[in-house]
């Protein structure tokens, strides 16, 4: 491995960071001390820091030279809802609420390539340290770009990176175009009419229909969805009623749909609706639907997706870097920054030993080994992309 030898040095202090982090770990929105800690860490290596982008987000800005090329490396902060099982001393302090997705070391891989890339200074450019909140499911990179991130702190490429347990350390797979599924939450409430359940004729039965809703949307994939397009339409809730003896006059659906397009995401959300209105009129029910996308697909840029394989390539020689990784049907907040800017998103090995526990995994943990590899590509991705340019 060809690791940056400076960031290489400092293997024991990042460790000691992202111990840190893991036994105080943040749910989404709340990482105040995570953010403070990154907020801090990045003053100290004497890098402008922006709190409170998008709420708890943090951002480190490193301008070098006088060229207008940026780049734009993020990292994310939060933490999970489990109770954490393992025993070692770096266990979470806070029962109910663990780094189990490794976002520590992803954190702790951009502070270390935020500090290498602080003294050494070997660009010209802008740098941007993006610290997102709220990765799982509460919308932290929207929040971000809400909060004008771009506008704030342009980037012309932005990236990535995430631990992957099963691949072995040394490794990295990434792919071009759509790598990840996007994802949505629906509800269907259906609206009958109450009556006594030994009098079903004086009424409309909202559970018989959301039965026959609930079978009629399999069909979304087997029928709507191009056989070579991949989907997920799954209805995993029905509440309705509450006594044995009544019929209810409403009842909900809940699920989740994934996708990897957003055209197929939207397809679904109108095939949704009206299979879902047209088989409760048919009863003479009502069914309305509420669709929210928490997760757009994420689809790495062709370009950018070769140019961080490349990167991470001189780190680990070409045979360590799989092009074509497969598709994964989990989501990624950072889809949504990629829909904004052009940038690529990579998986890096976190061990197919002791570090094989799947993330989100009571007994998960980040293995340590990988962090100057991470911090490495990290400083490599923007020393290449702001090159000094010769003369
Ligand atoms: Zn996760
Ligand atoms: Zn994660």
């Amino acid at each position: 491995m060809q690791l940056i030898p400076r960031i290489q040095e400092s293997h024991d202090v990042m460790t000691a960071w992202r111990r840190d982090i893991h036994a105080h770990p943040e749910l989404g929105f709340q990482e105040q001390r995570t953010a403070e800690l990154v907020a801090e860490k990045l003053g100290a290596f004497g890098i402008e820091v922006h709190r409170g982008v998008g709420r708890t987000g943090v951002v480190g800005v490193l301008r070098v030279g006088n060229s207008h090329r940026s780049i734009g490396l993020r990292a994310d902060m939060d933490a999970l809802p489990i109770l954490e099982a393992n025993r070692f001393d770096h266990r979470s302090r806070h029962d109910g609420r663990m780094h189990a997705c490794g976002h520590d070391g992803h954190t702790t891989m951009l502070l270390g390539a935020a500090q290498y890339l602080a003294e050494t200074r070997g660009f010209d450019g802008t740098i941007n340290f993006i610290f997102q909140p709220a990765e799982e499911g509460l919308g932290g990179a929207d929040a971000m770009i809400k909060d004008g991130l771009f506008e704030r702190f342009p980037c012309d490429a932005v990236f990535g990176m995430h631990n992957r347990p099963g691949l072995p350390v040394g490794k990295f797979s990434i792919r071009t175009g759509a790598m990840m599924a996007g994802g949505a939450y629906f509800d269907v409430a259906i609206t009958g009419k109450g009556a006594h359940g030994a009098r079903p004729e004086s009424g409309i039965d909202p559970v018989l229909v959301a039965a026959h809703v609930t079978t009629a949307l399999q069909s979304i994939v087997a029928r709507n969805v191009k056989p070579t397009d991949t989907a997920v339409v799954s209805v995993t809730q029905i509440h309705g009623g509450d006594a044995y003896n009544v019929i209810p006059q409403q009842a909900v659906l809940r699920g989740t749909a994934r996708a990897f397009g957003r055209e197929t995401l939207s397809m679904i959300e109108q095939n949704i609706g009206r299979i879902a209105a047209g088989v409760a009129a048919g009863f003479g029910a009502t069914a309305a639907l509420d669709f929210r996308v928490l997760f757009a697909p994420l689809v790495n840029d062709a370009t950018e997706a070769e140019f961080i394989a490349d990167t991470a390539a001189e780190l680990v020689g070409d045979a360590n870097v799989n092009r074509n990784g497969g598709v994964v049907m989990a989501s990624e907040d950072f889809s949504f920054m990629l829909e904004k800017k052009p940038g690529a998103y990579i998986q890096i090995g976190n061990g197919d030993g002791e570090g094989a526990c799947e993330v989100h995994n009571p007994s998960y943990d980040f293995n340590d080994a990988v962090l100057p590899l991470g911090a490495s590509l990290f400083a490599r991705l923007a020393e290449k992309k702001l090159a000094r340019m010769a003369g």
